[in-house]
């Protein structure tokens, strides 16, 4: 039942970090422990602060050398092969990614690994085609002078990522920031540490140089995290992951005045009026409440719905979480595990929570029963709530599972008051046909993305980030570019 496709990359092996174009496996370890069953997938090579400042330090040495003196074109080519390499390594990464989360098959196939080769490639390509700002300017003796810009690489930068879409999100800051000429000092999250250690073969395997990219595996407080942020030589930080622990990264950066791009939490809403395509709606709801587990920063964790369709959305939602199949990655499922036990044990409060509160459970509420070695996994049912006051916590907390909070609202006002009264401000998704609301209602969300009739798709040159607590700055396209090159204006006098 629980065949795995493709065998484990690191099996029998310790995950090492990478030094300096050096594969460190040697000092502590910790334990990758696969959320399917509960087994021990490896141990991991933890990075202590000593080990982190090598890999500053190596990414300091090779800013200077050869990787300095590339071009954009020369580099950008480099990363096109980097894009290839995981194409011909697609299935092992695939296996890496699935072992790590219990994602399904389909989703780590369609989804992370295609996305994060297409990182490589969509960087490489906006940075060669990047121009710069020229203005002339008039002087006093009439001879003018002429300002151009050049961009410059930030420095050293950070990559912290976290364990949801671990691959995907690693590579959509790793490649715009070596796009632009930077050197990474990059950590995954210790729940995922196995598509990141490919990717450390695959730069040594396609000729990036020493020390342009650097691989430390650890956890965050007291561990390879923290040393990582709070390092002296450190430029910049681009970090995605809880909004508590942007907030403390930003402190450890404070002292050094590290440049900062955060993409955090969320409590996405869903507004849904009487006028929408029904089935669409219910539909995209499904999506966005339900992919990868209800663990995508972008998901719906509310959803208002107007009081006429209301009791007939929830019954269509409730019906369709019912039909969803849970299971491991190469079962066919539509829902594979949460990351972690503990994870698990964090959205079962909030089921619990959602009782204390009074909300009525519609579907779900628990954990399902296997009968066989998925009941050692991270398993747990999709839940539907209704009921809830506006200011219950789970209404206003991030629970990162696969639950929402259904409620009705009887006007436009209302529901737009509803969406915004929430200190994150991530996503939000509209479902009308009526084309003026949808203008209307989308620009008066406090978010930094909306969707209209539609959920999670993605152009690559968008901005994508957020406003309050759900981020600091925008990545993607040409944002990517800005937050991870220093400009410099030379102004000659003609
Ligand atoms: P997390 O904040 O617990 O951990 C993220 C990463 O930060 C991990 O690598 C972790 O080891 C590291 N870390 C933790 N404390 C640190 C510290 N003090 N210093 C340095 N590094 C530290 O997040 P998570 O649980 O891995 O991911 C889930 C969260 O990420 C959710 O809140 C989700 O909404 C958010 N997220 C946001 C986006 C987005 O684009 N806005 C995308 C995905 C996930």
């Amino acid at each position: 039942m629980l065949t795995q496709a493709y065998p484990y990359p690191f099996a029998g092996r310790p995950l090492p970090c990478l030094v300096g174009g050096e594969l460190v496996s040697h000092g502590r370890t910790f334990e990758n422990i696969s959320p399917v069953n509960g087994a021990l997938l490896a141990t991991v090579t933890e990075a202590d602060a000593a080990l982190v400042d090598r890999a500053v330090r190596a990414a300091r040495a090779a800013l200077r050398g050869p990787w300095g003196r590339l071009s954009t074109a020369e580099r950008c080519n480099l990363l096109r092969k980097v894009a290839e390499r995981i194409e011909q390594r697609f299935d092992e990464f695939v296996s890496a990614e699935i072992a790590d989360t219990g994602k399904t098959l389909e989703q780590a196939r369609s989804l992370d690994i295609a996305r994060g080769a297409a990182n490589f490639r969509a960087y490489a390509d906006l940075a060669t085609a990047r121009g710069s700002e020229c203005f002339e300017m008039a002087t006093p003796d009439g001879r003018g002078a002429l300002n151009y810009s050049v961009h410059k690489p930030v420095g050293v930068v950070a990559v912290i990522a976290p364990w949801n879409m671990p691959f995907l999100l690693m590579t959509w800051k790793v490649a715009p920031a070596l796009a632009c000429g930077n050197a990474v000092v990059a950590k995954p999250s210790e729940e995922t540490p196995s598509s990141a250690a490919l990717l450390a073969e695959v730069m040594q395997e396609v000729g990036v140089p020493p020390g342009v990219f650097n691989l430390v595996h650890g956890f965050g407080p007291g561990s390879a995290g923290e040393a990582l942020v709070s390092h002296p030589d450190v430029n910049a930080i681009a970090f995605t992951g809880e909004s508590a622990t942007g907030a403390a990264i930003m402190r450890s950066a404070a002292d050094s005045v590290k440049a900062l791009s955060f993409e955090l939490g969320g409590k996405n809403a869903a507004l849904v009026f009487a006028d929408a395509d029904f089935e669409a709606a219910v539909s995209g709801t499904m999506r966005s409440v339900f992919s990868n587990c209800g663990q995508v920063c972008l998901c719906s964790e509310r959803v208002y719905v107007e009081r006429p369709m209301h009791a007939r959305f929830v019954d269509e939602l409730a019906r369709g979480a019912r039909r969803l199949k849970i299971g491991g990655p190469y079962e066919g499922a539509d829902l594979g595990p949460l990351i972690s036990r503990a994870h698990r044990e964090k959205v079962l409060s909030y089921y619990r929570l959602a009782r204390e509160e009074h909300g009525e459970i519609v579907c779900g509420g628990g954990v399902p029963a296997f009968g066989d070695e998925r009941d050692g996994g991270a398993f747990i049912e999709p839940t539907i709530v209704t009921g809830l006051a506006e200011d219950a916590r789970c209404v206003k907390e991030e629970i990162f599972g696969p639950i929402c909070h259904v409620a009705p609202f009887d006007s436009e006002e209302q529901a737009v008051q509803m969406a915004n009264a929430t200190r994150y401000g991530l996503t939000a998704a509209v479902w009308t046909s009526n084309l003026q609301r949808a203008h209307r209602v989308a620009r008066q969300m406090e978010v930094g993305m909306v969707w209209v009739n539609d959920w999670y798709l993605r152009d690559l040159r968008t901005p994508f980030g957020g406003v309050k607590l759900s981020g600091l700055g925008r990545e993607g396209g040409m944002h990517s570019l800005a937050f991870f090159s220093a400009p410099m204006n030379i102004c000659v006098k003609l």
